[in-house]
């Protein structure tokens, strides 16, 4: 007999007994909701339901679904090259890619490594931060500092350096890498800056420096460790400290890149360089995965010398032509498009109509910054309840912790965003 394949039901009944999703329990998981196609700003559930995307699919689908300009890339590189081996061999998405990015990043950066994912861009950045020591002979610099209330991923380092509360350090205490940890940043974007939070940063580094390769931080934004929104001149002095006390800077621009947060990179609010920067997410336009790692000259000069004088790593689908093809197209379809507008009236939206919750006895703080929304609980909400109510309402937003939060697709038509808002005001008010 043929197989047609499983009924919706027994779709949804496979996935509960056999499929992990995101951050789940195998026995007891959390409602799925089964999406059948895909279309500018709406996710359309198999039931016919049509919702409208507050997440970007996690920050990266910027240009929204089933764009036609980056599905005819992708087609297009489809009857090219589908996939081929990055050793020894190259091609023009990646070249072309390549040359895009570094052109975009901030100053300074001149060499890039392709990743598969953001956690592996992290593991990247972290070992070229070592290998760069090893390379100049202070192979003694082995810590990593970093702030709390980050999140870089979740493979073996990336843990090590995002938040030991929120983060899995507990769970693997014993067997992570032990890094140095600062203080989150305490003042706000939009508020007066407090120069005593650097004391915590100039004492570390100035007692640690000869053993620390790299301070590793979110620039602006820490998004998953708890969407807060940090002062620019923080960022500033930062670069300052590590740059008088011989440590890299890696900045994680992971979920901040490709304008979110009003700038093209968040870097650029303080108008600073990293010494090495972690680019993901929204790089393929939420197509396909894949990140990459830039670095300074003097980053791949220190890297490629000496013994063995290589970077030691290179993933099987290392720049994947699709991947790369995409990236290409969706970052030539945000430079062509007034993304900086777009992000601009969604911060004005996202700022009028999600304010007034500050009032609510539920809601502990309401801040926005470019294209990201977040409503702060007092309470941890319940998260299978509280989606349910956000899907009635018709608009998809994933929340976690004490954070209902929102960042949606830059092509978001106002009325769409009205609606979205609306969920969120309705979802919150009655909580
Ligand atoms: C999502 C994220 C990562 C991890 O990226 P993956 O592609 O999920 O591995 C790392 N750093 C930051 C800041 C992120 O937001």
């Amino acid at each position: 007999m043929p197989d047609t394949g499983l009924t919706g039901p027994e779709l949804l009944a496979y996935d509960r007994a056999h499929l992990w999703h995101p951050y789940t329990s195998a026995t007891k998981p959390l409602p799925c909701y089964p999406v059948a196609r895909a279309d500018g700003v709406y996710l359309e559930l198999t039931d016919g339901r049509r919702l409208i995307d507050g997440m970007s699919s996690w920050w990266s689908a910027i240009h929204g679904y089933n764009h036609p300009v980056l599905n005819a890339a992708l087609t297009e590189q489809l009857g090219q090259v589908a996939h081929v081996m990055f050793g020894g061999i190259t091609h023009r998405p990646a070249v072309e890619l390549a040359r895009l990015l570094l052109e975009l990043a901030p100053e300074g950066l001149e060499h890039l490594f392709f990743c598969d994912s953001g956690s592996v861009a992290v593991e990247v950045a972290l070992k070229m931060a070592l290998q760069y020591w090893h390379g100049r002979g202070q192979g003694e610099k082995q810590r990593f500092v970093t702030i709390r209330n980050g999140y870089h991923g979740d493979t073996w380092h990336a843990m090590s350096v995002s938040d030991p509360d929120t983060g899995m350090h507990s769970l693997f205490a014993g067997t992570l890498p032990r890094q140095l940890f600062l203080p989150a940043p305490r003042s706000g974007f939009h508020h007066p800056f407090d120069d005593r939070e650097l004391d915590p940063v100039e004492e570390l580094l100035a007692a640690e420096h000869h053993r620390i390769a790299a301070f590793i931080l979110e620039p602006i934004v820490q998004g998953a460790g708890g969407m807060r929104f940090y002062h620019p001149h923080y960022l500033r002095r930062v670069r300052e400290l590590c740059s008088r006390h011989q440590i890299l800077l890696i900045a994680d621009e992971i979920a901040t890149g490709f304008g979110r947060t009003g700038k093209l990179f968040a870097c650029e609010h303080a108008g600073i360089t990293p010494d090495i920067l972690c680019l993901g997410k929204a790089l393929t336009g939420g197509y396909l995965t894949l990140a990459a790692t830039l670095c300074s000259r003097e980053v791949a000069e220190g890297v490629s010398t000496g013994s063995p004088g290589l970077f030691m790593h290179g993933p099987t689908f290392m720049a994947n032509p699709l991947a790369c093809a995409t990236a290409l197209a969706s970052t030539r379809l945000l430079l062509a498009t007034p993304w900086h507008e777009r992000i601009a009236a969604i911060e004005q939206t996202l700022t009028t109509r999600l304010a007034p919750l500050k009032g609510d006895d539920a809601v502990a703080d309401v801040r926005v910054l470019g294209g990201i929304g977040v409503v702060e609980m007092r309470e941890p909400v319940e998260m299978a309840t509280i989606q349910n109510r956000l899907v009635a309402e018709g608009v998809w937003l994933r929340p976690f912790g004490r954070l209902i939060y929102t960042m949606p697709p830059y092509c978001i038509a106002p009325e769409e965003l009205d609606r979205l808002c609306s969920g969120i005001v309705n979802v919150v008010s009655r909580t």
